[in-house]
């Protein structure tokens, strides 16, 4: 569940009507739940109590530092991704030694830094890496924690550019190969072979997937466990969420939407996986992104201008594809809804940004409420891969970000100014 709702005809965010934010700090604008961030780690840290476990937040997800020290209260780990995302960790007061360094192409400067920060453990997804991994470490004369990470071929069932566990995608290593790496990694004296991990893919809403893949490692894990005392097994992130209908019981017809048919929850998914991983004996990590702050985040837009052209109807908003790109590049479906639900027909829209892209929609020929310029809008569930993944493309400044807690408002990360985005770049001197 997520804390957007409407209080009256305004939507809300927790306590905070999202009109009242717009007037305050403008638009386009995320604005984030606290305690549904603090909800969603906690309903997955306990659906997994049976069983020693690590929260790991991949924070691709969603950076911003308000984020990360929100789950870093909650006693969340992290999934990091470059030495950026650990510098950050470090600055919102995580724990470095809570962090778990993925990636397939780390740097040896980055190897070096994540060593001396003492992260729980590096996941690898090449020989050539541990042989890296191995050199850094012998170099600071220190024992490098590593788990590889396994590419157990099995399909995912999601968009093709969110799948990564069979052997079309570039990630981990291939099954068959594990017992032979392990063995040869061993060698490597440097190395302390500490788990092994997996992550089959994102937007994953079926518990099949996660269960045909930890049943096929199971036996895997157990000879490791067994030849190299690994203490711990990853089954990574991949935690769908709802993006349609989020709000649909008691709305009018307008926002229902054919979705919410069968909900992944922490419970089903512990459920099903906990009497498989229990009997291994061992740590288990998970490495959710997107079911902690996908629900928790949403988009606020201003409609600019109303166009009409022979059978469309035309939104023209001021957010963009450079503010929220997972339409654009998914074709993700984002709800849409107005910050204010008056009653008004419904009309078959496309929602659009102004950039000079035929792909910059939010949403095409989607029955929605007519909606009239001047209004505002909110695109829900932006709070994963949303602002992570913003632009300044056609030199539009990134958004401001807004922290809501209860009553409490805080700006998270102030919008950039225009000025800013040309910050760093010069005219050479030759050509003044
Ligand atoms: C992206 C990623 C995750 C998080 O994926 P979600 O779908 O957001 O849960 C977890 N682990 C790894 C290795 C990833 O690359």
């Amino acid at each position: 569940m997520h804390q957007f709702h409407y209080a009256g005809n305004k939507l809300h965010c927790e306590g905070v009507s999202l009109e009242s934010l717009v007037k305050k700090f403008g638009t386009p604008l995320y604005v984030y739940s606290q305690n549904t961030l603090a909800d969603h780690y906690q309903k997955l840290d306990r659906a997994m109590k049976p069983v020693d476990h690590m929260v790991c937040f991949a924070m691709k997800a969603n950076s911003n530092l308000s984020v990360v020290r929100t789950l870093a209260n909650c006693g969340s780990g992290f999934d990091i991704v470059s030495v950026g995302e650990l510098m950050r960790v470090i600055k919102a007061g995580g724990d470095p030694k809570k962090c778990v360094f993925a990636g397939a192409a780390k740097t040896e400067a980055e190897i070096e830094f994540a060593l001396k920060q003492g992260v729980y453990c590096f996941n690898a997804e090449s020989e050539p890496e541990l042989v890296r991994i191995n050199k850094v470490a012998a170099r600071l004369k220190k024992i490098a924690p590593v788990a590889v990470r396994v590419n157990p071929n099995v399909a995912a069932k999601t968009h093709s550019k969110i799948t990564t566990g069979t052997y079309e995608d570039k990630f981990g290593i291939a099954f068959e190969s594990i017992e032979g790496v392990y063995a040869r990694a061993s060698k490597l004296k440097n190395l302390r072979l500490r788990g092994v991990q997996m992550h089959i893919g994102s937007q994953i809403t079926e518990t099949t997937p996660f269960e045909k893949a930890v049943q096929k490692m199971l036996p895997l894990v157990a000879k490791l466990k067994a030849r190299h005392h690994i203490e711990f097994f990853s089954i990574g992130g991949g935690l769908g969420i709802v993006y349609k209908g989020a709000l649909e019981s008691g709305s009018p017809s307008w926002w229902k939407t054919t979705a919410g048919k069968t909900i992944l929850t922490p419970q089903k998914y512990a459920d099903r996986l906990l009497p498989l991983l229990k009997p291994l004996g061992l740590k288990i990590l998970m490495e959710p992104g997107r079911f902690i702050t996908g629900n928790a985040g949403v988009l606020v837009t201003h409609v600019e201008y109303v166009k009409r052209t022979g059978r469309k109807n035309f939104v023209i908003v001021d957010a963009a594809m450079n503010d929220l790109i997972r339409p654009a590049f998914y074709e993700a479906y984002h709800q849409i809804l107005p910050l204010n639900k008056k009653v008004r027909p419904t009309m078959s829209s496309d929602v659009v940004g102004g950039v000079c892209e035929s792909g910059d929609y939010f949403c095409k020929d989607r029955p929605l409420p007519k909606f009239a310029a001047g209004e505002h809008l909110a695109l829900m569930s932006a709070g994963a891969y949303g602002f992570v993944m913003a632009s300044t493309y056609n030199t539009r400044p990134l958004t401001a970000e807004i922290l809501v807690n209860g009553k409490q408002v805080a700006v998270v990360r102030e919008r950039q100014k225009v000025q800013e985005t040309w910050a760093g770049e010069t005219v050479a001197p030759w050509l003044k």
